[in-house]
């Protein structure tokens, strides 16, 4: 199996070339093979999707050649998170002549190192750096999508940093949907829309930030349609963000959401429990933070939906306790933070309504999942009214354990993880606790 595995993946290796080769198949293994049927292990569904759509044919056709005879696919999620390791800088230099520029200012703090990468973040992170290392040879446009504060602005920075750094283009334009707008705006007052013209479609790559702000703006998005086509035919890299899908953005003309989605379409989501550490984890490294543990778990627990206000209550309860010496612990913490807490977390549902919607959904007795006994069938139920518990409400992994029998925080612990697991590996049972969620909402507001 072994040498065949090896086989299957250098063929695999010269047909898809080495930076796909890598960003794809690297983190994934060929496990076993039996009965025919080839199983690869890969690290998340995403890798599952985007390989089988992508290279399913192609590891048909190559695995049939290596194992000499038909072999069936078969995938397993493993929900490890390997890093995703890039090739070495390959190409040439370019000709010294070609003067290189960026229009706007990078935050330097946008870099790809710095990017936390979990299972919300993954396949957008993993585009945009194949973009980056390869413009217009990946997919293009690559359009990222995702809500307030989870990225989008790091990745594309990242992007045309990478792109400047690796000497692969020399013009690479980031600007906001604003600016391109602006910058419209103030060329046709001064009779300068050639030179508008010009400067973006020089471009090598082009970002656009925030793209939904161009709603209802028609001669900017007339404008963005030209230079768009004049970019895309000449395989110049186009990187584009919005808040949401390029279907549901509002006012926006019709021909230009067809080419939105002709590359590739990526979004970002909420980071899980584990990324949200993870990312306060390096914050307080970069900035040289002591903080103790019990303090990242709190602020990973209450701040879920917008990295930038982790980030922010992270760096406030810091500064707070050294500016006035107070020792950051759950004590004090609340009241450094009062005001940035509050309307992220959802205080004012109960685990009891929680317990109440699950049971009904499963047809079992409530007192089945708060008991301490163990009839059969109540494990599943028990361990997604646990997770909607931890988040839904400001319960500590505790005081779930109390309100379900009296179980202790591991057993909470390991209930949430294999709730989170399961969602990523099984789209239906993922939809299965969305609902419940939606229905316990829906309960609560009568
Ligand atoms: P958006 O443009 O989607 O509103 P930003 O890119 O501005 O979000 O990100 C908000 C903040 O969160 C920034 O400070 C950014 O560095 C940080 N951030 C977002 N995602 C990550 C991540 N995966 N790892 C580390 N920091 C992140
Ligand atoms: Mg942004």
């Amino acid at each position: 199996m072994d040498n065949a595995a090896k086989n299957l993946y250098s063929e695999l290796k010269d047909s898809v070339g080495e930076q796909n080769f890598n960003t794809w198949f690297h983190p994934t293994r060929a496990a076993a093979f039996s009965g025919g049927t080839l199983l690869i292990q890969v690290p998340s569904k995403f890798y599952r999707d985007w390989i089988d759509s992508h290279y399913g044919e192609l590891i048909v056709e190559k695995a049939r050649a290596v194992f000499g005879q038909p072999v069936a696919i078969s995938y397993e999620i493993t929900g490890e998170s390997p890093s995703i390791e890039l090739p070495p800088e390959t190409r040439p230099e370019p000709p010294p002549s070609r003067s290189k520029s960026i229009t706007v200012n990078l935050n330097p703090k946008y870099k790809f190192d710095r990017f936390v990468v979990g299972d919300c973040n993954r396949f957008a992170h993993a585009a945009t750096m194949a973009v980056a290392q390869a413009p217009a040879r990946a997919y293009n446009p690559l359009f990222i999508y995702g809500g307030v504060g989870l990225g989008k602005t790091h990745l594309m920075q990242a992007a045309a940093r990478m792109a400047l750094d690796n000497h692969t283009v020399s013009q690479i334009i980031y600007t906001s949907s604003e600016n391109f707008t602006n910058d419209f705006i103030h060329s046709i007052a001064n009779r300068t829309t050639d030179k508008f013209r010009r400067k973006y479609r020089k471009a090598d790559v082009l970002i656009i930030d925030d793209i939904h702000f161009l709603a209802g703006q028609v001669r900017t998005q007339e404008q963005l349609f030209h230079t768009f086509n004049a970019l895309w035919d000449a395989h110049k890299q186009i990187i584009l963000s919005s808040d949401r899908p390029p279907k549901e953005i509002q006012d926006i003309e019709e021909r230009l959401i067809s080419r939105f989605e002709w590359g590739l379409v990526v979004d970002l989501q909420p980071p899980d429990r584990e990324t949200r550490i993870a990312i306060l984890r390096k914050e307080a490294e970069i900035n040289g933070f002591h903080v103790p543990d019990e303090i990242i778990y709190f602020l990973a627990d209450r701040v879920k939906t917008n990295i930038r206000r982790l980030e922010g209550a992270l760096i406030q309860a810091a500064s707070y306790a050294s500016l006035t010496n107070v020792k950051l612990n759950l004590n004090s913490i609340e009241g450094i933070l009062a005001g940035i807490l509050d309307d992220d977390i959802d205080p004012q549902f109960s685990i009891e309504e929680i317990q109440k919607k699950v049971t009904e959904f499963f047809d079992i007795r409530i007192g089945d999942i708060r008991g301490s006994r163990r009839p059969k069938g109540i494990a599943l139920p028990r361990q997604i009214a646990m997770y909607l518990s931890r988040s839904m409400t400001a319960a500590s992994l505790k005081d779930i354990g109390e309100s379900f029998g009296g179980r202790d925080h591991t057993t909470v612990l390991h209930a949430i993880k294999s709730v989170e697991k399961k969602t990523r590996a099984d789209r239906n049972f993922a939809n299965t606790v969305r609902f419940l969620e939606k229905k316990i909402r829906e309960q609560h507001r009568g």
